[in-house]
């Protein structure tokens, strides 16, 4: 059978501005992603029509994904088949290991999969940049789920400037299992913020120099120092319970712990692989935390698993 499989990181964010929403209904945004080892893997196979499956633990919310044309990798094969003028008869399955409505862009990731993997199963021949523009269209963190690595996302994230970064750093990732969606935080971030009458502040050019030279170090203290998120605070007023397992967290031993995105996982740097063994095990006892899971970033971005295609082309 034709198939062509991929696998795809999620991503934590390491520093996260939010500035004032655009005409278009988005924030601006200056964010730094780093992708880390924690992958869902995407199949594409020729067929009739379009159909989507989905495979994966209820614990990271798997059942709730939608196997129909709201499907992010769904509308990733239409997006890439009207762009080439071909139908999207092609049949998805995806295997779920990124915690869904997690903060960690699974739906994205399984989007930027998808078109991998259908312009290798289709041999479009478009050009990274084509692809990266479908990508944008799609969502906001699709474009950096294609790259991978280390990068800077500004405008709506989706304006990638790639950074420096050795490693590996170490991380847990603990959740609950009720997700947070990422519209619900960003409108109790505007109401929030109205009012307590706050001023938007003016958005940083870029990451601060600090983190930037954590990176190049691969420092992980320095680099715990430098985190921060605008989102949190709204977080933990949407998702009390989640300000207990941060506190927990570092009171166990992480260096941080900050929310991913617009949460509701909690990304905790520890100093090395071995910590981060101790401190998913501390975690597992907290009430409440349904998820434990050891990562390491960065790692780079989709790669190709199999593919009838014999030239395969990395991307
Ligand atoms: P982000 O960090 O990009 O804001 P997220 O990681 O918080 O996103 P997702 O896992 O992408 O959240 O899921 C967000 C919503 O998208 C969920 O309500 C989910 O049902 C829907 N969805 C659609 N397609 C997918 C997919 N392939 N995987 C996961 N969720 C999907």
């Amino acid at each position: 059978m034709n198939a062509v499989t991929v696998r795809v990181p999620a991503k934590v964010n390491l520093q996260f501005a939010v500035g004032a929403r655009g005409a278009d209904g988005f924030h601006d945004l200056v964010t730094v992603f780093q992708a880390v080892s924690l992958y869902d893997e995407v199949s594409v196979t020729p067929a009739d029509m379009l159909q989507v499956s989905v495979t994966g633990d209820s614990r990271i919310g798997a059942p709730a994904v939608p196997c129909d044309p709201t499907n992010l990798a769904a509308r990733a094969a239409i997006a890439l088949a009207a762009y080439t003028g071909r139908a999207p008869t092609v049949s998805i399955r995806i295997r779920k290991h990124i915690p869904v409505a997690g903060g960690m862009a699974g739906g994205s990731a399984d989007a930027a999969a998808t078109l991998v993997a259908c312009d290798l199963l289709w041999e479009t021949g478009c050009s990274r940049a084509e692809l990266s523009a479908i990508a944008a269209d799609l969502g906001s963190d699709v474009p950096f789920m294609l790259h991978g690595g280390t990068a800077v996302g500004r405008g709506r994230g989706h304006l990638l400037e790639p950074m420096v970064s050795s490693g590996p750093f170490h991380w847990v990732i603990a959740g609950t299992n009720r997700g947070l969606l990422t519209v619900d935080v960003y409108g109790a971030h505007s109401r929030f913020r109205a009012a307590a009458r706050g001023r938007v502040a003016a958005l940083p050019d870029g990451p601060t120099d600090g983190l930037r030279d954590a990176l190049v170090t691969g420092d992980p203290k320095a680099l715990a120092a430098e985190m921060y998120t605008d989102l949190q605070a709204t977080a933990l007023r949407l998702r009390p319970q989640l300000g207990r397992l941060l506190d927990f967290g570092v009171e166990q031993g992480a260096l941080r712990g900050l929310i991913s995105g617009t949460g509701p996982s909690c990304a905790f740097l520890v100093a090395s692989a071995d910590e981060a063994r101790r401190l998913q095990g501390r975690l597992e006892t907290f009430e409440g935390c349904t998820r434990a899971l050891t990562v390491y970033g960065p790692v780079g971005g989709i790669e190709v698993v199999a593919s009838p295609v014999k030239e395969v082309c990395q991307r």
